[in-house]
């Protein structure tokens, strides 16, 4: 395994363009475990497009379909079979269908080797909900982003209307508060502080100091 700086956190911490950022300043490669997570759940939208609800799939509906998902990812874009799927898995809707699938342990499973595959090539800042637990246990460093409710639920509001969303600040904070728990308290490897990762609240920090405080983090101990 190459170095693997592995970024945990619930939605709305800022992980994403903070470990884009911290990626690009250090030359490593950037993996959105996320977008990987969403391809899938895409994936199930298309197929299954009457289903509303996939945490009531079985396992073994799950498992006959996932050997037909190929997915490829290169950091800023992800294709599934070959078609660019990165913004149509941005939708709310999708986020939504991802946070149910993702409680699967056979999604989980088929996940996991694929984003491990990307840390045996290279340096790589790998961000997600389960990095510094499951993933990458033996990752060279270690953060866990956080950030109020309320902040996390306006950030969600702000990005939504940026991408043209007719949405209220209240049904965001519903969003936030129902993927949270879903997300925390599923049995296969839920979101949790890992002991040895490094805790920022981002909640008053701006999007710079976070990337400053971590490029400190990594080099002090490198
Ligand atoms: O990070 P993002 O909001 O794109 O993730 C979407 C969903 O994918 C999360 O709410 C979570 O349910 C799932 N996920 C996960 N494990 C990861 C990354 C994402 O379960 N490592």
């Amino acid at each position: 395994m190459k170095r693997v700086i592995a970024i945990d956190g619930p939605s709305g911490a800022g992980k994403s363009t903070i470990s884009k950022e911290v990626a690009k300043a250090l030359g490593f490669f950037y993996l959105d475990t996320g977008a990987l997570y969403r391809t899938v759940a895409y994936y199930f939208s298309k197929k299954f497009p009457q289903c509303n609800d996939f945490s009531s799939l079985s396992d073994r509906e799950i498992e006959n379909e996932l050997t037909n998902i190929q997915i490829h990812y290169d950091c800023d874009k992800v294709f599934l079979k070959g078609e660019d799927v990165s913004l149509l898995i941005r939708e709310p809707k999708i986020g939504e269908f991802t946070s149910q699938l993702s409680a699967k342990k056979v999604v989980r499973t088929f996940l996991l080797p694929l984003q491990r595959k990307f840390a045996e090539l290279y340096d790589t800042v790998a961000e997600g909900r389960d990095m510094t637990t499951v993933v990458f246990p033996d990752a060279w460093k270690k953060f866990y982003l956080d950030a109020s409710l309320e902040t996390r639920a306006k950030r969600r509001y702000e990005q939504l209307l940026r991408l043209g969303k007719d949405i209220n600040f209240d049904i965001a904070l519903q969003d936030v508060l129902e993927r949270d728990k879903r997300d925390s308290t599923r049995k296969d490897a839920p979101l949790m502080i890992s002991p040895d990762a490094f805790y920022i609240d981002t909640s008053k920090m701006s999007i710079e100091e976070v990337i400053t405080l971590i490029l400190k983090k990594v080099a002090e101990s490198a």
